[in-house]
């Protein structure tokens, strides 16, 4: 009997053996950690955005690289939610169109019901580290002991780099490099903006309500909140791929997106001076403070300036937060090196999928949703070519 192994059990390995759940093969899940799912389970906790309920051409525009574009759209958003029910996951349509799981269902339900599914037909095969590869066979190191099993099929989804506690590690990113596979390297991505202190002041904890930040051709509405060192929040992971690309990165918060650049204007001019206008407009705490030390007092003083500055208010950045700390990471295999199912083209039947591969997408349920079309693109392929054989 053919053997197939999948190494990994985020989203990405669970959706591959998944989708080789009818095949007559032997299939064998390894991790190196004592459970799987781990970092699914950390996207659990701050509220578990599964994927999003928008239009396929929508959603897939929130994808960097056509090749994670394809594979969302062999396996898309209404797929995964599909799937989800068929293991009994009911999921709601919650705030600006994202998925979650019903509000009684707790992240480890999830997980519970997929391995449920999974765990009759799959060995699970755990506390083991993947080591080295070749054509047919892989190497991995269990109870301290290097022990080399063959294969016909490997899948590959070892994750990124974040959240290194969680088992992805990135370990794997030395082994692909020894044998030229070209990697993109590792960036951190939906990551906190680290600001210069002095953007800083006592302003921890305070949030900047309903703005709108722009970087390059990304921008997201949205509340931010400071940090002691710099800013969290959508808006701020929105534009990391912009910023990214910069060389100075820098982006613009439209302090009152609420109103147009003469309203603004116009409230200014009418009051008695700019504070008063400025308490008019009702710009929060971190706003005025920002406005107060990096407007200079000609500017501040010119009704139109003013207007202009609270419109697009310029903020440089000194960088992102450490890689391990980030939701995700950019960066990774270069799909120059795979097949549109993930085959490595240097390593025919060794597949990669999830975030081991380079693309990126924002928060919002495009991450999980990203793994898990990825991961099934590679298990549907194998199971195609045992059906052939
Ligand atoms: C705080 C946080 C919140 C998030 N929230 C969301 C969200 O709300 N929505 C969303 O869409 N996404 C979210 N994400 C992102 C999402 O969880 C990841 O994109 C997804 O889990 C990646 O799936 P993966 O299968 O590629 O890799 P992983 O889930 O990282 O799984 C990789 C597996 O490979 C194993 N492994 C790694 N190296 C080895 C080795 N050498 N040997 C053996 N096993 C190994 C690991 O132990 C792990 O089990 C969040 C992430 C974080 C950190």
């Amino acid at each position: 009997m053919k053997r197939v192994i999948i190494i990994g059990g985020g989203p990405a390995g669970l959706m591959a053996a998944t989708q080789l759940l009818k095949s007559d093969c032997e299939i064998l899940l390894l991790d190196q950690k004592a459970s799987v799912g781990r970092k699914f389970l950390v996207a659990g906790d701050g509220g578990f955005n599964l994927t999003h309920s928008e239009t396929q051409s929508e959603f897939r525009e929130k994808y960097d690289s056509d090749w994670i574009k394809q594979a969302v759209k062999q396996f898309s958003n209404k797929d995964w939610i599909k799937f989800l029910k068929q293991i009994g996951i009911e999921t709601k349509v919650g705030s600006s169109g994202k998925i979650f799981p019903e509000d009684a269902i707790k992240p480890i339900q999830v997980l519970n019901a997929w391995k449920q599914l999974l765990e009759p037909r799959i060995q699970f095969i755990l506390n083991t580290r993947f080591v080295d590869f070749d054509e047919k066979q892989v190497e991995v190191e269990r109870d301290g002991k290097l022990e080399k099993i063959d294969f016909d099929y490997l899948v590959l989804a070892l994750g990124g780099k974040s959240w290194p506690v969680t088992g992805s590690d990135g370990f794997w990113t030395a082994v692909f490099e020894q044998k030229g596979i070209v990697l993109n390297p590792f960036q951190s991505s939906n990551s906190g903006l680290v600001l210069y202190e002095n953007w800083l002041g006592d302003l921890e904890g305070k949030i900047l309500k309903n703005i709108r930040v722009s970087a390059g051709d990304q921008s997201c509405s949205g509340d931010l909140v400071c940090t002691s060192y710099g800013l969290e929040g959508k808006p701020a992971y929105a534009i990391n791929g912009a910023l990214r690309k910069m060389e100075k990165p820098f982006f613009n918060v439209d302090l009152k997106p609420q109103m147009t650049q003469q309203k603004v204007f116009e409230v200014l001019k009418k009051a008695k001076n700019p504070s008063q206008g400025l308490k008019e407009l009702k710009l929060g705490e971190v706003a005025i403070f920002w406005i107060r030390n990096f407007v200079s007092k000609q500017r501040f003083l010119d009704p139109k300036e003013l207007a202009k500055a609270i419109k697009e208010f310029s903020i440089g950045i000194k960088g992102f937060r450490p890689i391990e700390e980030v939701i995700s990471c950019a960066g990774g295999v270069s799909d120059a090196e795979i097949s549109e199912s993930g085959e490595l083209n240097k390593f025919p039947n060794v597949f990669v999928a999830g975030e081991m591969i380079d693309w990126d997408a924002p928060t919002g349920g495009y991450l999980i949703q990203g793994c898990v079309s990825s991961g099934c693109i590679s298990g549907k392929t194998i199971r195609n070519r045992l059906l052939a054989e």
